[in-house]
């Protein structure tokens, strides 16, 4: 079980989570999410999301579209605000209110099956949502390293279909040129991939981008402050748990959303139930120095390895 596929590091095959440990996770959630809804659980709440299709079963970062809509009917069932990063980063400056447990819907790297898969879905709801690409490889015919020499359908969008994104009402935010991750980065290169990607984005939808979401969670203090000079007013990360009021914009947490999570899972994680096991795993990771996620999937001759 991987915190996330954005997690920074070499990567690595990962083993399928045992019983086991998907037992001991799912006991924890379950009374960490008593613990916060008795709480009132105030904080709002950013999910993680990378692919809708049901093309890769197996990869834990590709949501099937069926799954996805039942998440999204879970959601609006649960009287929950959606709002999008605009009105949320608003709240989160003191500049309004939101009720509490509101929440907020990402994706990240900008693949086709966005637009495809989830854009509909999220029509039917009327949810807004955050759509991060990396603007060098939109429409370059290049796929992340992640899906390389596996399948047709795992281009990202074109620009025509990134900008019929925006005309939907969503947000489009920066995720570097090229995918980086950053923290690893050269001075120039750091500057090339923030503020390139800063002015692509505004050139492609002549609409400045506000908002960016660090490729595999690498970041520093100067790659903040590299965001931040580039135009960006504040950037996600994939550390887990909800905002507060008062939180640093430049480092806000997520809940991923994982292609193995069932209903029951999603709605504990809308209530912070795994936010603990999550944390846990990114000490041990940081304790054992394993900075590799163990949920990278590798398309190897066309087959996804994952789990
Ligand atoms: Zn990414």
């Amino acid at each position: 079980m991987s915190l996330s596929e954005e997690t920074p590091g070499r990567f690595k095959i990962p083993r399928p989570a045992s019983g086991l440990r998907r037992a001991a996770k799912r006991s924890l959630a379950r009374l960490a999410g008593l613990a916060a809804r008795r709480a009132g659980d105030p904080a709002l709440r950013i999910l993680t999301y990378h692919r809708v299709n049901a093309s890769h079963p197996g990869d834990r970062l590709s949501v099937p579209p069926e799954t996805f809509a039942r998440q999204m009917e879970a959601l609006a069932r649960s009287g929950r605000l959606v709002v999008g990063l605009e009105r949320a980063v608003a709240a989160l400056r003191g500049e309004l209110e939101l009720p509490r447990g509101a929440v907020v819907i990402t994706f990240d790297d900008g693949f086709r099956d966005n637009h495809d898969h989830a854009l509909p879905v999220l029509r039917s709801f009327g949810f807004p949502a955050s759509f991060f690409v990396p603007s060098a490889l939109v429409e370059s015919g290049r796929t992340l390293e992640r899906y390389e020499r596996c399948c047709a359908e795992d281009e990202l969008m074109t620009w025509n279909e990134v900008r019929a994104v925006a005309a939907a009402g969503h947000d489009i935010g920066g995720h570097g040129r090229t995918h980086k991750e950053l923290a690893l980065l050269d001075a120039a290169t750091l500057h090339d991939e923030t503020h390139g990607c800063h002015r692509e984005i505004a050139e492609r939808l002549s609409l400045a981008p506000r908002f960016f979401c660090y490729p595999r969670g690498s970041e520093s203090p100067s790659v903040r402050r590299a965001v931040a000079q580039a135009g960006f007013e504040a950037a996600l990360t994939v550390a887990p748990g909800a905002n507060s009021r008062g939180v640093d914009l430049f480092g806000l947490s997520r809940t991923e959303v994982a292609a193995d999570d069932t209903l029951a899972d999603f709605s504990r994680k809308l209530e912070g139930g795994f936010d603990g096991w999550h944390r846990l795993l990114r000490a041990s990771h940081s304790l054992a120095g394993a900075r590799a996620s163990d949920g990278f999937p590798r398309h190897q001759h066309g087959r996804s390895v994952v789990r």
